[in-house]
């Protein structure tokens, strides 16, 4: 089996070869927390935590690190217009990022580390930038310094988003404020301004520019060549192409062996984003959907196409989800009905065996999600087509639970650690504790419990025979 990507530096499906045998080293960019994220920048999430799921399950020993980009412009519009200070925003989203991304079962990265708790990483790389030659200081009227990039100074600048000086040159902007020599080149280092937060500089105090965090944070964890490097495909240019142009520039070694990039999610053929107002949060997304929907409606497709977000393809996901659910649930209760188990199980293993080697196949050819998904569907055709026997044999169930399971921790989206019924009875008491307090008319209780258990997950639905309820997957 040989694991292949299509590396966006070279444009080309390549073998995949680790740095390091055995291990991965893997950045992917992180959220800049001044608000609730949207369903777009939940695709890179769900997408490169399936990816870095299915490198573990192939064995590697997967260092995963996303960053949070906890100082920029709207860090500090945000905190303004809140009236609160920029590292009060900050935990304040980093905790509804996780709220958000743990709720739609995206594994925590082994390192998520912060832009203002690395600003002694970050001067360096500037400083070795400078002595290179490849950037430049101008003092601001603060008698603080900017620092710049010198694009033109550094040849292989465009090498990445694959742009000639010329196409970029009709394309750059100067920003108000910049006192930039050329209007290519970027800033690693603004000088302070009033009411910014700053740090001490060896040019004054000021703070970072965007991409230089990426570029200090890859190499302080995962070393100076890393071998995957993700992000939106809005990233390429410029956030990409300066990170690689810092990074190759300080240390003149390869910054990443392979750059991968997710397609946009779009809503009504646009890019959802929030300069254009519309986007749905993941927050707003997932009350009206089951997270396991989410994870499989991008999953769906191939993680380079464009999506279009429409109530119609995630409502096919979320009828996907429970046809995954059912098999299995109907899978546990047909073993606890019938462990004796007798019967040949030989022909289902044959044909498991070929679905399961197709997974591999489409997931080691550039990170087929949309085959894979596919062929989960197909397992589960065959599983309850198998289920509608008299007789089965054990091997039968032990194999179609642990491939159920198997390909729930490479995707996600069947769930199978949510066993309906392993909190039942505490779901029980909770109704009971529920009713009686509302014959009390202590509403207050009642309420809460219900959200409570909303909040895990259990909805509850008063019928005329009771208080019934069930799992929100
Ligand atoms: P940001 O917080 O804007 O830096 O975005 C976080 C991640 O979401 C980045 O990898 C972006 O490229 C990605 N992203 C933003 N909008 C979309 C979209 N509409 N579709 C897919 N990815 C997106
Ligand atoms: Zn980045």
């Amino acid at each position: 089996m040989t694991l292949m990507f299509y590396n966006d530096l070279t444009r080309t499906k390549e073998k995949f070869i680790p740095v390091r045998e055995g291990r991965v080293s893997f950045y992917s960019c992180g959220p800049t927390v001044y608000d609730y994220f949207h369903i777009g920048n939940a695709r890179p999430f769900i997408i490169f935590d399936v990816l870095r799921r299915y490198l573990e399950h192939r064995g590697y020993e997967v260092t995963f690190v996303q960053n949070f980009t906890d100082i920029d412009d709207k860090m500090i519009h945000r905190a303004n217009a809140e009236g609160i200070t920029v590292p009060r925003l900050a935990e304040r989203f980093i905790e509804e990022y996780y709220k958000d991304a743990d709720a739609l079962g995206i594994h925590r990265a082994t390192i998520a580390p912060r832009a203002t708790e690395h600003m002694a990483e970050i001067i360096s790389i500037i400083i070795k930038i400078l002595r290179k030659g490849h950037a430049y200081i101008v003092e601001t009227p603060s008698g603080s310094g900017d620092v710049y990039f010198d694009v033109k100074s550094y040849a292989p600048y465009g090498k990445l988003s694959k742009q000639s000086l010329d196409e970029l040159e009709a394309g750059a902007r100067v920003e108000v404020g910049e006192v930039k020599r050329d209007p290519l080149d970027f800033a690693l280092w603004k000088a302070e301004k009033p009411g910014e937060p700053s740090w001490e500089s060896p040019w004054g105090r000021g703070r970072p520019g965007w991409h230089i965090e990426c570029s200090a944070m890859s190499s302080k964890y995962l070393g100076e060549t890393i071998d995957i490097h993700s992000g939106g495909v809005d990233l390429t240019f410029p956030h990409h192409e300066n990170e690689m142009a810092q990074s190759e520039a300080a240390t003149g070694k390869p910054f990443v062996n392979y750059w991968l990039h997710n397609g946009f999610l779009l809503i009504d053929k646009e890019k959802m984003s929030k300069s254009l107002g519309n986007f749905m949060t993941a927050r707003a997304a997932r009350e009206k959907y089951p997270p396991l929907a989410i994870r499989l409606f991008m999953l769906n497709a191939h993680y380079r196409s464009p999506i279009n977000f429409a109530p119609e393809g995630l409502e096919q996901a979320a009828g996907g989800v429970t046809r995954l659910r059912n098999c299995w649930t109907n899978l546990l209760h047909a073993r606890q009905a019938r462990a004796e188990g007798d019967g040949d199980a030989a022909p289902f293993l044959e044909e498991l065996k070929a679905l399961d080697e197709r997974f591999y196949e489409v997931m080691d050819d550039d990170f087929n999600t949309a085959a894979a998904t596919g062929i989960l569907f197909e397992v589960v055709r065959l599983v309850n087509t198998w289920l509608k026997r008299e007789r089965l044999p054990l091997t039968f169930f032990e194999v179609a639970e642990g491939a159920l399971r198997k390909y729930d921790e490479i995707l996600g989206v069947i769930g199978v650690e949510v066993t309906p019924d392993a909190d039942a009875d505490k779901i029980e008491r909770l109704i009971k504790e529920r009713g009686a307090a509302r014959k009390a008319k202590n509403f207050a209780r009642s309420d809460e419990i219900r959200d409570d258990l909303l909040a895990h997950g259990v909805i509850l639905e008063d019928t005329p025979h009771g208080t019934k309820w069930k799992r929100k997957f």
